[in-house]
C-alpha cells in the first residue's frame, strides 16, 4: 500500500483535534511507555506536553545513546544549480525571483567537491533546484565521475525522479536520496506551489518510497516547518518515517528538521516554529521513532545547535554554502537560504568532541557493497 492511502485514514482536522485534546496524564503515560504506540506520539507532540520538555529530552538522550553510541555525522551540500522551474512562494530560487543564477559544470563542481574534501568530508549532498532540461541524466553522471573518488558516500536532494532513474543514479555511485515532503497539508501543499511539477503533491510524496524501491541505502524525508501546525505536520513525518522504516528495512532513514529561514522575496512563515517547539519535535520524534536518524543543518543558529547535539542530533551539516560555486570562491549567484551557523567545519567538530561526542566523517565505503555481495 503507497503511504497515500495511510494518510488519508488521517484527517489533517482530526489529527489537530486529537492534539490539542491531550491531557498532562496522556503525557505523563507516554514518556514513559517504549515501544511507542500513534497514540503516544500524539500526546508527546501536544500543547499539554510543554511542561515535560525536560523529561523529554533525557529520554531522549538515552534512547539516542543506546541506538547510535555517542557520535555525530558530519556532511556538506554541495549546490549544483540554482535554475528552478518552480514557483514554491518560500524559496528564494523559485522561478519568479529575479536573482543571480548559475549551473555548475562539471569542473566546476570538482572544483568545488576538491575544497569541500580538504575541509575532511567524506559524506556529500548534491542539492539542484528542478531544472531537469540543465540537470539532466548525462549531467549528473559526468558530476559523479568527478565526486566518485573524492567522497565514500554521495547523496542527492534534487527534483524527484522514477525509479529507472534512481537505479542509474546508484548504478553511478549515489547512495542516498532525500527529499522534503515540505507539508503532509494537502490543500495548503497547493497554495504553496503555485506552479511547476511540484506543484504534484502525489508525485512528490511517493519520492521516498520510489527511492526505496530503487535501492537507495540512505532515505532522507522532512518537512518545511513554518508552513503549516508543526504539531500536525510532526504528527504525519513520524507517520510517513514509520511508514519508511517498516517497507525499506534494508535503508537507513533519517528525518531533517529546516525551519524557515529569511530567502529572497522576503517570505514571511505562516505559522512561524519556536526553538522550544523545534526541541519538543525533535524528542518526540525519537521517542516515537528510536533508531531514526535526524539531521540539523546550518539553518540553525550556533547556540540552538550545540544546545541540541545530546538530545537526539546523530547527524549536522557544516560550513556550509548554499548558493552553487560558494566554496571555492566568492559566488554572486544566489544562495537558497542565509545560513545561520557560518562556523568553520573544524570548529563545529571541537564544538561536538567538547560535548562528549565523537564525530564521524566517514562511516561508510563503497567497498562495503563488494564484501556484502561476496558474503
Ligand atoms: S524549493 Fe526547490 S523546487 Fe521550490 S523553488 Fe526552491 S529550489 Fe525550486
Amino acid at each position: 500500500m503507497e503511504f497515500y492511502h495511510e494518510l488519508q485514514k488521517y484527517p489533517w482536522d482530526e489529527v489537530e483535534a486529537w492534539i490539542e485534546s491531550r491531557t498532562a496524564s496522556h503525557v505523563e503515560t507516554a514518556v514513559g511507555t517504549q515501544p511507542m504506540q500513534l497514540e503516544n506520539f500524539l500526546s508527546l507532540l501536544s500543547p499539554a506536553a510543554e511542561p515535560f520538555l525536560e523529561e523529554m529530552a533525557q529520554c531522549s538522550h538515552r534512547l539516542t545513546e543506546q541506538r547510535f553510541g555517542k557520535v555525530i555525522n558530519l556532511f556538506a551540500p554541495l549546490y549544483l544549480s540554482n535554475v528552478c522551474t518552480n514557483r514554491c512562494a518560500y524559496c528564494g530560487f523559485n522561478a519568479d525571483n529575479p536573482v543571480a543564477r548559475l549551473t555548475l559544470t562539471p569542473e566546476q563542481v570538482e572544483t568545488e567537491a576538491k575544497f569541500i574534501h580538504e575541509m575532511g568530508f567524506r559524506h556529500l549532498l548534491l542539492v539542484s533546484g528542478d531544472s531537469p532540461h540543465i540537470v539532466t541524466m548525462e549531467y549528473l553522471h559526468a558530476v559523479l565521475e568527478k565526486l566518485r573518488p573524492l567522497f565514500a558516500s554521495i547523496s542527492i536532494e534534487i527534483f524527484p525522479l522514477d525509479g529507472g532513474a534512481y537505479c542509474k543514479l546508484i548504478e553511478h555511485g549515489v547512495d542516498g536520496l532525500t527529499v522534503f515532503q515540505e507539508t503532509y497539508h494537502e490543500d495548503r501543499y497547493r497554495d504553496f506551489h503555485l506552479s511547476g511539477k511540484k506543484r504534484d503533491f502525489r508525485w512528490r510524496l511517493g519520492t521516498p518510497e520510489r527511492g526505496g524501491d530503487a535501492g537507495f541505502r540512505r532515505l532522507g524525508m522532512g518537512a518545511l516547518l513554518g508552513l503549516c501546525n508543526w504539531r500536525v505536520e510532526g504528527f504525519f513525518l513520524g507517520l510517513h518515517a514509520r511508514y519508511l522504516l517498516r517497507t525499506f528495512w534494508k535503508s537507513h532513514v533519517s528525518i531533517s528538521f529546516p525551519r524557515l529561514r529569511p530567502a529572497a522575496g522576503a517570505y514571511v512563515p505562516p505559522s512561524p516554529v519556536s526553538d522550544a517547539n523545534m526541541v519538543q519535535l525533535l524528542t518526540a520524534l525519537r521517542l516515537f521513532l528510536p533508531d531514526a536518524g535526524m539531521v540539523l543543518s546550518t539553518r540553525e543558529s550556533p547556540v540552538f545547535r550545540d544546545h541540541l547535539v545530546p538530545l537526539g542530533v546523530t547527524s549536522m551539516s557544516a560550513g556550509s554554502r548554499t548558493e552553487p560555486g560558494g566554496y571555492a570562491h566568492d559566488s554572486d549567484a544566489e544562495p537558497q537560504f542565509e545560513v545561520a551557523d557560518e562556523r568553520p567545519p573544524r570548529v563545529v567538530a571541537e564544538m561536538i568532541r567538547s560535548k562528549g561526542y565523537d564525530t564521524v566523517w566517514k562511516d561508510w565505503d563503497p567497498a562495503f557493497l563488494h564484501y556484502s555481495k561476496a558474503g
